[in-house]
């Protein structure tokens, strides 16, 4: 029989990596609640029309990589429907945004999430096609500030601040307006004149984006096309007054709060709803030397740690009331390889380890375990049936002390305790156990 593996693009998520995980998560919810934002939790599948009509029918999102099926009626009252797992979250905030009328509280809404994604993406490092995404959104009725510059500026330090917090060293923030919708209709129409002289030089994928979607060509990594990219129009001459003077104030607002920026006109990102500010926050860091892979890019080809921007007009295009708003996408798998990338992770320690001494005190055992776990203790628990040497083997592995819980131990309530680092064996008062395992001994290194 073929051994069953997990799909193509999945993993599984062990301890202690999932230990990151956590933390990673821990310290967003931290920052993101400084900010005073709560969490949305939106189902991980959603009809199909809301991606097509939100993300954009000539997105790669859209056009390739959805998970689409047709879930059959199951009853009279249900209708057949087109359901999609969801390859992003920003849609399905929007839609319960409105479904909810959030916009009647005449409040921002500031919402964050943490939850996978799913795109049908060629697998490779830092890219799945089950990933996690941490992402936040803040939208509401242009009377409660929704369009102000000064939202654009407190979500990158935000950004900035959950970086610095988590310690990923070497960010580099890039940042870019794409003006309005109309703007951004100007400019498309310019690349499309400019392209169409030199699009059969391109490579087949550029031809047809230069076609159906001029702006995902800037983002081409193709290295033949790269020399008729750079000579396509600027999207900073198409911008108007208005969308100028809000991404100056943006930045302004920067400066002050002394977040850096890189500004790169050619960000253009893969989907359709974005107006005004885009930004991704980068990771170009490559990994300590390996025999295996020396210095290779921590991130391979995937450098992007995260990215977001403005969507004024998508409540109104997926049939909301006007509710402009910003947001942002953290990819957590890259912020875990990152992470691992400047830390080694070892299995956190139990406090310590119980090792019952014969069978019939396993109850006892389990009963002692359970006082010190109420103390607030990691506690791992051995089984009476162990011989003495392989309990010491495995507490040496999980633990950084032993409980020995035999009949004399038990009955005189004066307990043997070992400590792994420093090799001292004491006795301890079962009273006073759960304060002498809860201190850590400062252990000398070297
Ligand atoms: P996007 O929703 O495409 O703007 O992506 C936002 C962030 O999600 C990116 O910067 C990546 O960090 C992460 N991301 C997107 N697609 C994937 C993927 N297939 N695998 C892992 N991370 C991803």
């Amino acid at each position: 029989m073929t051994t069953l593996k997990a799909v193509r693009g999945t993993r599984d998520l062990l301890p202690p990596e999932t230990e990151l995980w956590n933390h990673v998560e821990a310290i967003a919810r931290r920052v993101f609640s400084r900010y005073n934002f709560g969490e949305i939790r939106t189902p991980v599948f959603e009809d199909t029309s809301l991606f097509a009509r939100g993300v954009g029918e000539e997105t790669d999102i859209v056009s390739k990589e959805m998970y689409t099926w047709e879930d059959r009626a199951r009853a009279q009252s249900e209708k057949a429907q087109s359901l999609t797992l969801r390859p992003e979250n920003t849609a399905g905030v929007v839609r319960a945004y409105i479904e909810h009328k959030l916009g009647e509280t005449g409040l921002l809404q500031k919402l964050y999430s943490i939850g996978p994604q799913f795109r049908r993406e060629r697998p490779q490092k830092g890219r799945y096609r089950q990933f996690w995404q941490i992402g936040a959104e803040v939208i509401g009725p242009p009377s409660a500030g929704s369009e102000s510059p000064l939202r654009d500026a407190e979500v990158l330090q935000m950004l900035a601040a959950y970086l610095d917090e988590l310690g990923i060293e070497g960010w580099r923030l890039e940042i870019s307006s794409v003006g309005s919708a109309a703007d951004r209709a100007r400019y498309t129409a310019a690349l499309r004149e400019a392209l169409a002289p030199v699009k059969h030089r391109m490579c087949e994928d550029n031809q047809r984006r230069a076609e159906t979607n001029p702006l995902r060509v800037l983002d081409s990594k193709d290295e033949n096309d790269q020399e008729i990219i750079n000579a396509l129009p600027n999207i900073a001459d198409y911008l108007d007054e208005d969308s100028k003077a809000h991404f100056a104030a943006v930045l302004a607002a920067l400066d002050r709060c002394g977040v850096r920026y890189h500004i790169n006109p050619r960000l253009v990102r893969g989907l359709d709803y974005y107006t005004r500010t885009t930004f991704e926050f980068t990771h170009g860091g490559l990994s300590p030397q390996r025999a295996s892979s020396p210095g290779a890019p921590i991130l391979g080809a995937q450098n992007a740690l995260l990215g977001g921007g403005r969507y004024d007009g998508l409540s109104e295009a997926l049939g909301g009331p006007k509710a402009p708003g910003i947001g942002f996408a953290i990819g957590e798998d890259r912020l875990i390889l990152t992470l691992q990338s400047q830390q080694q992770q070892s299995a956190p320690l139990a406090d310590a380890f119980i090792a019952p001494l014969s069978a019939d005190l396993n109850p006892a055992a389990l009963e002692l375990a359970r006082e010190l776990r109420r103390a607030g203790l990691r506690i791992e628990l051995g089984d009476g049936a162990f011989r003495l040497k392989k309990s010491f083997e495995i507490a040496n592995k999980l633990a950084r002390k032993i409980v020995l819980l035999g009949e004399d131990e038990l009955a005189s309530g004066m307990l043997t305790v070992k400590d792994f680092a420093s090799g001292e064996q004491v006795k301890v008062a079962r009273g006073e156990l759960a304060n002498a395992l809860g201190r850590v001994e400062s252990v000398e290194i070297g």
